[in-house]
């Protein structure tokens, strides 16, 4: 633990990748480079002018031991699970799927004026609630508060808090904290984050300074990884305004095991997952 403003610990360079039925999308997390910032697994960016990069989609697919955050900028994506949800989200919904135990589900993105943009984030489960009943929360944009300051940064808040403004995702198992930063040009922001949290920002507009006075800029899109501290400052260093999602959780210190969409604590409990589906009884009932 230390307090004081989170320094830089490190910067990663999405990578391109290919998911789903053929899905191109930037990927900070879960990678050779970066495999795991405990408890976050995953990281993804998905962004294009261009319907054939998305229009594949997720078709159905099996999900056991983690969380599914999806937060849409532009487009809209279709879904279904086999717990009965079925909708579409669009720009500025949330959608934060606890797979526990086990879910099927979709996930079909549909172009509106052919953009789409958004980002999924998985969340690791603690070994006490990864065969837990599978849950699903849905928030759309207008349900998630925005704290606007005086000095013109406005911040949406999906989990955690900010400016004595509390966002509607609740009771997920990493407490963390998921906010929508958006800092003018030339303007400071300070976020108390707790210490012993992971923290991140990843920025997907405009430039940024992180961590201490002067250091090095950061273009988007970036992800920059903090050392521990109990608040995270960022200035806008660009020309244009700065925005980011700034990400925190608490380390669940446990040990794991992934494979695709299943993470674990043991290589066992992969292998019965995949049993599982084999003999039709992955599904949680
Ligand atoms: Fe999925």
């Amino acid at each position: 633990m230390a307090s004081g403003a989170r320094k830089v610990a490190d910067i990663i360079e999405p990578q391109p990748v290919i998911e789903g039925a053929g899905v191109k999308l930037r990927r900070s997390i879960a990678t050779r480079r970066l495999n795991y910032v405990d408890p976050f697994l995953l990281f993804d960016h998905f962004g294009s002018d261009d319907p054939r990069d998305y229009l594949p989609g997720f078709p159905m697919h099996p999900h056991r031991g983690i969380e599914t955050v999806t937060y849409m900028l532009a487009g809209l994506v279709d879904h279904k699970d086999s717990i009965g949800n079925a909708g579409t989200i669009g720009a500025g919904d949330v959608q934060w799927m606890t797979s526990g135990g086990g879910i099927l589900h979709e996930e079909m993105p549909k172009p509106k004026e052919g953009k789409m943009e958004g980002f999924q984030l998985w969340v690791n489960l603690p070994a006490r609630l990864k065969m837990s009943r599978p849950r699903y929360q849905e928030i759309p944009a207008a349900a998630i508060p925005v704290a606007r300051r005086a000095d013109g940064v406005t911040v949406r808040v999906v989990a955690g808090e900010s400016e004595g403004v509390r966002g509607p995702v609740t009771e997920i198992a990493a407490d963390p904290e998921y906010l929508d930063v958006t800092v003018p040009s030339g303007t400071e922001y300070v976020q108390a984050v707790p210490e012993g949290h992971a923290a991140l920002a990843y920025v997907f507009e405009g430039d940024g300074v992180f961590g201490e006075e002067g250091g090095q800029v950061v273009p988007s899109p970036r992800m920059v990884v903090f050392g521990d501290g109990d608040r995270v400052r960022a200035k806008a260093a660009g020309k244009k305004p700065l925005r980011f999602l700034l990400l925190s959780g608490k380390p669940l210190g446990e040990p794991i095991a992934r494979y695709g969409p299943f993470v674990m604590n043991t290589k066992e409990e992969i292998e019965q997952a995949l049993e599982d589906l084999r003999k039709g009884t992955f599904v949680w009932r």
